[in-house]
């Protein structure tokens, strides 16, 4: 690991060491197209075709020779045949000459260039009137290989598959694709005072949310979740369960316990099982967080030991731990991009942390976008998350936002 202060680490730093030390995981499995949706690509997919396969035509008209087409006045050409689309005229097509074709015919050799419907003057079964002056050589023809060319990667490895990625496998006959396997994560909180739904809630206890934000954002990212429960604030119990949750998963992700001095064991057993950094990150909510790799039985597993506020623990899952776990499972997934936004209204900030406060993206009575925060902001108030649409991302070094001054916004749609 690079020279750092634990005591005072950035979030930038935390993320480039988090990146530096995941290796990605290659465990591949075999999948028809369908179920490769959102699965993250292992194989490079090289384009086995020309796609179109032929020059053809991109309307419904009249195809012809480039060289026929009028300089100034109409010119009448006559109609010698028909291309449909998956059925090709055969003949030949002369001077003077063309054929009814329609969107997706195969364009004969001869032709080059094809007229709209609309845009013809006159026609009869037997001729047809071109307009002069209105089109080019070569107008209203797809190329052979415009879509995809053949010998030329299409889809690189580690992108997760979309549906426009689906659409293009199978339009190169591709029926099965190698995917990694699921990234396997397993969780549990950690906690005396938290209850579980079905328990009841003893005096100065709460039930556990972590588990279910958790559930869900690891869900969202493909991952396959192994829940295991509330482990209780006590070493024998913390060390079972790390050592069960390293045996069967490749990252874990626990809540609560990291804070200096909270529960110190959390720390001596986490440290015992591996090599894991506890780190005070400067930022708000989430400081404490322990990030790195235990083994038990022979098996390792990342860890990442995230604070137990509900707020905190999702946002340092989706800047800490989201990026980490797509890195492992072999994604090529970009940064999530900060969109410059103004701020509706004052937003306290001290500098020398980076805060992440929930905020509501509108638009004003003119159509401007301005970003205001939801309230309250503590990390224990979850309902802030809920309410909230983006997150206002307070960079390190900034002070006190004045209002119609930018913030970074990132968005929550499509991120939860
Ligand atoms: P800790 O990081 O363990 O000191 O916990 C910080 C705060 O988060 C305490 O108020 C805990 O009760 C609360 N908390 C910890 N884990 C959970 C959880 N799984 N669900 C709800 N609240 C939690
Ligand atoms: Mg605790």
């Amino acid at each position: 690991m690079p020279e750092y202060d634990p005591h005072a680490i950035t979030v930038e730093q935390a993320q480039a060491i988090i990146g530096l030390c995941i290796q990605p995981l290659h465990f591949t499995e075999q999948l028809p197209l369908r179920q490769a949706l959102g699965r993250v690509l292992a194989e490079d997919i090289i384009s086995t075709m020309n796609v179109p396969a032929h020059d053809n035509s991109a309307m419904d008209g009249f195809a012809f020779r480039g060289a026929d087409l009028p300089a100034g006045q109409d010119r009448q050409l006559r109609i010698v045949g028909t291309a449909l689309a998956g059925r090709a005229y055969q003949g030949q097509i002369n001077q003077g000459e063309c054929i009814r074709i329609t969107t997706g015919a195969v364009m004969p050799v001869d032709c080059d260039t094809v007229v709209p419907q609309e845009l013809i003057t006159a026609s009869s079964d037997s001729h047809v009137t071109i307009p002069g002056g209105k089109l080019r050589a070569g107008d209203n023809r797809r190329l052979k290989g415009e879509d995809l060319v053949m010998g030329k990667t299409v889809i690189s490895k580690g992108r997760i598959l979309k549906p426009a990625d689906l659409g293009l496998l199978a339009s190169l006959a591709i029926a099965e694709v190698a995917v990694q396997r699921r990234l396997r994560v397993a969780f549990f909180s950690t906690g005396d005072e938290l209850r579980s739904l079905g328990e009841a809630l003893d005096e100065g206890c709460v039930y556990d949310s972590n588990r279910y934000t958790l559930f869900g954002m690891l869900t969202r990212l493909g991952c396959e979740v192994i829940d295991m429960g509330v482990v209780k604030d006590n070493p024998d119990a913390l060390e079972a369960g790390l050592r069960q949750a390293c045996e069967s998963a490749d990252a874990i992700i626990t809540s609560g316990g990291v804070s200096a001095g909270a529960a110190d064991y959390t720390r001596e057993v986490m440290a015992k099982l591996g090599q894991v950094a506890f780190w005070s990150v400067a930022m708000r909510p989430g400081r404490p967080l322990a990030f790195g790799q235990i083994a038990s039985n022979g098996k390792s597993a990342y860890l990442f030991g995230l604070p137990g506020n509900p707020v905190a623990v999702m946002v340092s899952f989706y800047f800490f731990a989201r990026q980490a776990l797509y890195r492992l499972m072999g994604a090529d997934v970009p940064a999530l991009p900060l969109i410059p936004i103004a701020a509706a209204e004052t937003i306290r900030k001290r500098p020398g942390r980076t805060e992440f406060q929930r905020g509501i993206l509108a638009s004003t009575e003119n159509g401007e976008l301005r970003v205001s925060v939801t309230g309250s902001q503590g990390s224990g108030i979850l309902r802030s998350m809920s309410e909230a649409n983006c997150m206002i991302v307070l960079q390190h070094d900034q002070t006190t936002v004045l209002p119609g001054e930018k913030v970074h916004v990132l968005l929550f749609d499509g991120l939860l």
